[in-house]
């Protein structure tokens, strides 16, 4: 990092694709991207959603536009790629974000609900990935393309076996994109986070209580925040600055590399 870039995360002139940015961390992201100057595409399977959010961003004075793509779709994540490249002549940053929860024990999966979990978070991850290095690559500007993992890429909780076992193999193809986008300048980090109040998260409170037969506040208490230093939720601020970090910098040394933003909760 040049001393010029230790005073401001700037991404005046970069333009950014997010995937599942019209909620919860994608959208935190997209907001924290436009504020510091970026020009934003937000992709979602909600196109209504997606729209609100762009018009929202267009309101405040920032350049945004919106994208229906479902991530598990091969047309469409190429189509909104292409989209975004029209708009805004590049891709410098890609995050692959999008993701759903299911709730349950193995023995009681089926093998729909593991097949459409690894489609939208592995599919969607490699798809939004060869999308964005192939874009990175025609511009020759290089760029950042980031992850949201987990905690979950990195420890096992019950009831958790797809999510888990997906959120494990963005590490993986993380840092082969490390390798392989090297040479044209793109860098590849993973962020995970702890537990943050978004609808996915909301969702899956009442879900947890059912099956594991305790009150959603223990949920909250004995499984969501145990292992946090302050009993503290992750926020979607605290999320979106790492974003931004990873995403503005100007250096290619940190790549291949997961952060994990979680109030402590696994230190490694
Ligand atoms: P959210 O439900 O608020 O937002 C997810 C967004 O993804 C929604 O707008 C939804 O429409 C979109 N989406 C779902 N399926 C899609 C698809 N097939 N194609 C495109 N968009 C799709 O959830 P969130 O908590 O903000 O989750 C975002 C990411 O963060 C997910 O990958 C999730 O696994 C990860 N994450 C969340 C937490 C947490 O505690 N909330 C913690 C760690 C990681």
């Amino acid at each position: 990092m040049t001393a010029n870039n230790l005073h401001t995360l700037s991404l005046d002139g970069r333009s950014a694709l997010i995937t599942g940015a019209a909620s919860g961390i994608g959208l935190a992201m997209a907001q924290a991207f436009a504020g510091a100057g970026a020009k934003v595409c937000i992709a979602d399977l909600d196109a209504d959603k997606a729209e609100a959010a762009a018009e929202t961003l267009r309101a405040a004075g920032h350049n945004a536009i919106a994208v229906a793509m479902d991530v598990a779709s091969e047309e469409q994540v190429d189509a909104g790629f292409a989209k975004t490249v029209e708009a805004f002549g590049s891709v410098d940053v890609a995050v692959s974000n999008a993701g759903i929860q299911v709730i349950s024990p193995i023995v009681d999966l089926s093998l729909a609900q593991w097949k459409k979990m690894m489609g939208i978070h592995l599919d969607g991850a490699f798809l939004t990935t060869r999308a964005a290095m192939r874009a990175m690559k025609a511009s020759g500007r290089g760029g950042a393309i980031i992850y949201t993992g987990s905690v979950h890429s990195h420890l096992a909780s019950v009831l958790k076996a797809p999510y888990v076992t997906a959120k494990h193999g963005l590490l993986g193809l993380a840092r082969v994109v490390a390798k392989e986008g090297a040479e044209f300048g793109i860098r590849s980090n993973v962020i995970c986070p702890g537990f943050v109040r978004t609808p996915l998260v909301d969702k899956q409170i009442p879900e947890q209580a059912k099956n594991l037969g305790i009150t959603e506040e223990e949920v909250i208490k004995t499984v969501m925040l145990k292992d946090t230093v302050d009993g503290e939720f992750t926020s979607l601020d605290d999320v979106a600055q790492t974003a931004l970090f990873l995403a503005a910098m100007r250096t290619n040394a940190l790549t291949g590399q997961s952060v994990t933003v979680s109030h402590g909760w696994f230190m490694h």
